[in-house]
């Protein structure tokens, strides 16, 4: 089954083909580590963890990086507000985003660059583009030289004219032109720097993934991906850097973004006071639904971010637990599930995931139905493409918020109610369904004995 993705630099969905088959290439824009992230930032790391997923079944071998960029100014910022080293800062907030992504079952990427490993890579293209007359040094600043590029704005469709109009660009005394943009700048004493022949400095945040790209991945890649509030000009900026740096070389092959989030309709923003952090989001909501969610509207479009749209996620993984958790008693071979071919071709098509979870919808149905193992592989296998339903059907039900509760506890009070119940004392086994009741926990007595869930909100 080909796989068709939608290419921002061509406008068009076109049938992926990897430069070579026997290593694919993808890069994902990372974090700058100064904060939490929000949920808005979750949604590429989620959908091209599902890409990922899909070409590791479509190919022998996937080298997927994502970066984290650890020296930018609002680091530095965040640093001297604490008043201590980038490095507290930087590893604070990396490993708080590993926290977070695992939280989301993002796997991890095969490699994940630091910027700051990687300065003699960024000084070293520094100097080939000035070598081949694209980039200048002014002032302790390395500027790209946009006039030298001619096909500078082909990914975003913008030309410069339209970008000086617009005043989109930073005028600065040390610019040829208003549009040329910085690869190295200048540190004081008391900022992050490295020694460099334009003396001590720093990179610029865009060119920090071109040198991360050609050191990981190589000078052409596959597919680069990232959010659409990094088309341009980051994206742009990648795109020049690294075809000027490399004699004219493709640099990204597909060029893949996601849409943005917005929050009951409106702009996350801070004056807003909507800002959700992933961090917070998952110790109020089970994570697998806050997955669920971001998967739930294809890509490219912009997705509406509600308490509701979360309970329905919610509601959805209850409906295909229960299937899995009737079905507990059917033995399956978990290490070999299937790939359904719906799904598959589902995500195929330009990563439709909103098709794609309809077809999970229509395997959980007929495993309802059924109940045979062929068909409860089938869901499990669907869900396994898109990071989803791998959890015990047990530890979804028990759970209070994010959080799963105390099963042991829980377990021991259903055996003391249980003997209280064997000796008639009703009095006793009905203050502790109401102490159970108490932790959010509902039960229900059945031919089978008494099963255990956690009451919604
Ligand atoms: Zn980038």
């Amino acid at each position: 089954m080909p796989i068709s993705l939608y290419n921002s630099l061509t406008r068009r969905t076109e049938p992926f083909a990897p430069l070579d088959p026997a290593r694919v290439t993808m890069y994902l824009c990372g974090p700058t580590v100064y904060n939490y992230v929000h949920i808005g930032n979750a949604r590429g790391p989620v959908v091209f963890d599902v890409l990922a997923r899909l070409l590791r079944r479509h190919y022998p071998q996937v080298v997927y990086a994502r970066n984290i960029t650890d020296v930018e100014d609002k680091i530095n910022a965040a640093a001297q507000a604490e008043g201590v080293p980038i490095t507290t800062i930087t590893e604070r907030y990396a490993r708080a985003y590993h926290e977070d992504m695992a939280g989301l079952g993002i796997a991890p990427p095969d490699v994940e660059p630091y910027a700051t490993a990687h300065i003699g890579a960024i000084v070293a293209m520094n100097e080939t583009l000035i070598a081949k007359g694209h980039a200048y040094a002014a002032e302790g600043h390395v500027l790209f030289d946009v006039a030298s590029y001619p096909e500078y704005g082909a990914l975003s469709g913008r030309d410069t004219e339209e970008l000086i109009a617009g005043a989109r660009v930073e005028i600065a005394p040390y610019k040829k032109n208003p549009t040329d943009f910085v690869l190295w700048k200048p540190s004081t004493p008391e900022l992050a720097g490295w020694d460099s022949p334009w003396g001590r400095g720093r990179p610029g945040w865009h060119i920090e993934c071109s040198a991360m790209c050609a050191a990981q991945l190589g000078e052409t890649i596959d597919i680069h991906a990232g959010g659409n509030d990094l088309l341009f000009p980051h994206h742009e900026n990648e795109i020049a850097q690294s075809t000027c740096a490399h004699g004219g070389k493709t640099f990204a092959r597909w060029w893949m973004h996601n849409g943005m989030l917005t929050f009951d309709g409106r702009k996350m923003s801070k004056s807003l006071g909507n800002v959700l952090l992933v961090h917070e989001l998952l110790k109020l909501h089970p994570p697998e639904a806050l997955r669920l969610r971001l998967l739930s509207g294809h890509y490219r479009q912009p997705l509406d971010w509600s308490d509701g749209a979360i309970q329905q996620s919610v509601s959805t993984l209850d409906g295909w637990y229960r299937v899995l958790r009737d079905l507990a008693d059917v033995a399956i071979d978990a290490a070999q599930l299937p790939v359904p071919s719906a799904v598959k071709a589902a995500l195929c098509d330009d990563l439709n995931t909103p098709q794609a979870l309809a077809e999970l919808a229509l395997l959980a149905d007929a495993a309802r139905q059924h109940g045979t193992p062929a068909a409860k592989a089938d869901l499990l296998g669907g869900g396994a493409l898109l990071g989803l339903l791998q959890q015990d059907p047990e530890t979804w039900f028990k759970r209070v918020g994010g959080t799963t509760v105390n099963a042991a506890q829980v377990e021991a009070l259903l055996d003391e109610r249980r003997a209280a119940r064997g000796a008639r004392d009703f009095a006793r086994a009905d203050a502790i369904r109401d102490e159970l009741t108490a932790m959010g926990v509902v039960i229900e007595d059945g031919a089978q004995g008494t099963r255990w869930s956690i009451a919604k909100a």
